[in-house]
């Protein structure tokens, strides 16, 4: 498919997701930290997990940088319990928290006034953190123009044909981000719309009559 295809794919399952769906209001940039936490929470997790345990920092007064740089893994570890995985998470969140106040001071907005390339970079470093927790920190907590790739966005993009070379992290990221423009807010949308698709109508076992993109997906034709 030559770019041009591409982007005007990209962009009608974008429409056409949209207008099946609506904005879907995904961590509004008023409470970034807790996107953070989220962000590194959400591995292998639920998201109706997440926010229990979420709800557990906050009820405790562990939702900040130095109240988690203060308590001990173990007690962290017990108020994320939901989230599964509870001590390699505690572990990260303490890497991050550590690492925040090393480099950022505990402050969103320097992080947010870095470089994306470099920002990037150093989340990578820190433990715990790969390519879609860093990915979901700059688009959802610093408001960078990155698109996040997760097991709904391969999935959905496999079956609709737009199967990147290379079966790589970046690859399928290159796909959206090389042939859209590169805007935060549609961005956030996209990524949250191709999650609510995969939980929706683009599950495991597809239920492909009820999809808004059947009408452009080769996998629905070819059944
Ligand atoms: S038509 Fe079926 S396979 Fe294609 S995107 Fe929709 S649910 Fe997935």
């Amino acid at each position: 498919m030559g770019k041009k295809n591409t982007r005007e794919t990209l962009l009608a399952i974008y429409q056409r997701l949209m207008a099946c769906y609506g904005p879907q209001h995904w961590w509004p940039a008023d409470e970034p930290f807790e996107v953070i936490v989220g962000a590194i929470l959400t591995q292998s997790a639920a998201w109706t997990n997440v926010e229990k345990a979420i709800a557990n920092l906050k009820a405790a007064g562990a939702l900040s940088p130095p109240a988690l740089r203060q308590l001990p893994a173990s007690e962290i570890a017990e108020l994320i319990h939901p989230s599964g995985y509870y001590n390699a998470k505690a572990r990260k969140l303490k890497a991050f928290v550590d690492w925040f106040g090393a480099e950022f001071n505990d402050s969103l907005d320097k992080m947010a006034g870095s470089d994306t390339a470099s920002l990037r970079e150093k989340l990578l470093s820190v433990h715990g953190i790969g390519d879609e927790t860093a990915d979901s920190i700059l688009l959802y907590a610093a408001g960078k123009p990155v698109f996040v790739i997760d097991a709904y966005t391969r999935r959905i993009v496999d079956r609709l044909g737009l199967t990147p070379k290379g079966n790589s992290y970046a690859a399928y990221q290159a796909l959206f981000m090389d042939n859209l423009p590169h805007d935060t807010r549609m961005f956030n949308e996209y990524h949250a719309l191709l999650v609510q698709l995969g939980k929706d109508a683009c599950r495991k076992k597809p239920r492909c009559r009820g999809c808004c993109l059947k009408g452009i997906c080769p996998s629905f034709r070819a059944r």
